[in-house]
């Protein structure tokens, strides 16, 4: 058992509370990512579990010895920063060697290891190059490389793709998450990218103001957010405020009825509610397609008002009566769709999600 567990982890800087008692566990050889806006907590989380930061109360165990004040160079965990910090007067080899050497190891040793290391990112004739003339890609491997060196039993990782293009970024997130499934290691990774975090990670850890929000799978997550908050932050979604009458019909902005999947257990039906709808299930009908002969349920009238349009998807907002709603498809699925169009939004009762509204958590 190496699973890594917070308790009610807290941390106040002076007046402000920038964590808020936090319960987490990490299970073994997952990838865990810390996702929410800036601010909510997340780096100053990761640096109390790797030790640079102490807890103001709470406990963080790993491995069943309690190291909530155990000082980070003695934790044993890999770190990758940002900045990736890797010693630019140094090359690649005694980058990735930096920690062995640190730790004594012998010299054939930190030699087999370190082409053990090159081989597995893929860097295995850039041994002697200097760490200043690779590119951002290459840098971002040397850093995950020393950070794993010396076979570290918890991988720490903050935004450590955010300095990296858009195309780099997607690549190395695949890149890094089959490494990590490769070597089985435990992954923490801060991100405030809700896609990167859907990419790598088993469980997202959503935050927001310090404290846990939703913990969960990343489709768990997108399909049954918890709150308002968790549904906006991830995915594209369309929230409308809404009335529920208690039993499956409710009501719209502008007052369209229509008929939604019940309230999550433990919601008040007659709370402050929104709807969630995700695009994807919104499903345009336009004059083109089959009309059905009776109208059908929760289909509303409405004009296309925008179309994103990049080949492999396609992107409509839809203004009806009262709201907007944006829904995805693809041009094979909605051919001649124009702007301007009157069509049909159909929102299918059972992708109809009520969730509580957002509120202020302090
Ligand atoms: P970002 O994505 O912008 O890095 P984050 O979610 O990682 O944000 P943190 O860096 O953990 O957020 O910061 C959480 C809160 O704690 C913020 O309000 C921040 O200003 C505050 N904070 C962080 N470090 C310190 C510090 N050393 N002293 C005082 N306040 C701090």
């Amino acid at each position: 058992m190496t699973h890594l567990t917070l308790q009610a982890v807290t941390k106040q800087f002076g007046a402000a509370r920038a964590v808020d008692s936090v319960d987490l566990t990490v299970p073994d050889g997952k990838l865990v990512c810390f996702l929410g806006p800036s601010g909510c907590g997340k780096t100053t989380l990761l640096r109390m579990i790797a030790g640079l930061e102490m807890p103001s109360a709470g406990s963080i165990t790993f491995a069943g010895n309690d190291i909530t004040r155990v000082p980070a160079n003695q934790r044993d965990f890999g770190m990758v920063f940002q900045s990736l910090a890797l010693f630019p007067h140094m090359t690649v080899a005694e980058n990735i060697a930096y920690p062995l050497k640190l730790r004594k190891t012998g010299k054939t040793e930190q030699t087999r290891r370190v082409a053990e290391l090159l081989d597995l990112i893929q860097l295995p004739h850039m041994a002697a190059r200097p760490v200043t003339q690779l590119s951002g890609g290459q840098r971002q491997r040397v850093a995950i490389a020393r950070a794993i060196a010396s076979s570290p039993k918890l991988l720490l990782l903050d935004e450590p793709l955010s300095a990296l293009d858009a195309k780099l970024r997607e690549a190395m997130q695949v890149e890094i998450r089959l490494l990590q499934q490769r070597l089985g290691i435990t992954t923490i990774m801060v991100t405030h990218d809700q896609r990167e975090a859907m990419t790598m990670a088993d469980l997202i850890v959503v935050m927001e103001k310090g404290r846990i929000a939703q913990v969960g799978k990343p489709l768990d997550i997108y399909r049954d957010p918890v709150s308002e908050f968790v549904a906006d932050f991830i995915g594209l979604g369309n929230i409308l405020p809404v009335t529920f009458d208690g039993r499956g019909g409710a009501s719209l902005p502008g007052g369209t009825q229509i008929t939604v999947a019940s309230p999550a257990r433990g919601l008040d039906a007659r709370g402050d509610l929104r709807l969630l709808i995700r695009p994807e299930d919104v499903h345009v009908r336009t004059a083109n397609d089959a009309v059905p002969q009776t109208p059908r349920a929760n289909c509303l009238p409405g004009t296309v008002t925008f179309i994103r349009d990049v080949g492999a998807s396609l992107e409509a907002t839809i203004d009806c009566a009262g709201f907007t709603l944006t829904a995805a498809t693809t041009p094979r699925e909605t051919p001649g769709l124009e702007l301007g169009m009157p069509v049909m939004a159909e929102l299918p009762a059972h992708a109809c999600k009520l969730i509580a509204a957002r509120t202020a958590v302090h």
